[in-house]
């Protein structure tokens, strides 16, 4: 009765699994420990599955899922449900700067990074003109554009 006109992509099932025998111990695709490790959702890579030791609200960047999850191109395209592969997806560089978009494609979250990141021009605090890292931090973002963290603070009479 109900066309089912939802065609599941063919799926491939070619795994190329070099598996040399003998049970070789897996190891954290990002920092290379050999512990408690997990898959990723998003491409299926041996990380730490460490989220639990993440202490709420603490902004720490030190679990190895959470980080990839949460401060790459891969993590946030499988979240957003986005097709296709993240390297090539227009989505995803139109939802960042592209300051950011670089950031989250090339820094050490990655399992792979962009091969050709887009060139942007950096970015300056519009008030002193000192450049600012989008991807690690330390800027304010108002009306008056980006600024670093020191004018922001004198701004509040700090
Ligand atoms: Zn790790
Ligand atoms: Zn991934
Ligand atoms: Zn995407
Ligand atoms: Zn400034």
């Amino acid at each position: 009765m109900a066309n089912s006109s939802s065609s599941t992509p063919g799926k491939r099932a070619s795994r190329a699994r070099p598996s040399p025998g003998g049970g070789a111990a897996h190891a954290c695709g990002l920092c290379g420990k050999t512990g408690r490790l997990t898959k990723t959702a998003c491409c299926d890579q041996w990380i730490c599955d460490d989220e639990g030791s993440y202490v709420m609200f603490s902004y720490a960047r030190n679990s190895c899922s959470r980080n990839h999850r949460r401060y790459t191109l891969c993590g946030y395209h499988h979240t957003a449900g986005h097709a296709g592969d993240w390297r090539t997806c227009q989505d995803c560089r139109e939802e960042f700067e592209p300051e950011i978009y670089v950031y989250y494609g090339t820094n050490e979250h990655n399992f792979v990074t962009l091969e050709n990141p887009p060139e942007f021009a950096p970015t300056l605090c519009s008030t002193c003109g000192e450049r600012l890292n989008l991807g690690e931090g330390g800027y304010s973002l108002s009306n008056d554009g980006y600024r670093c963290l020191g004018c922001t603070a004198s701004d509040l009479g700090l």
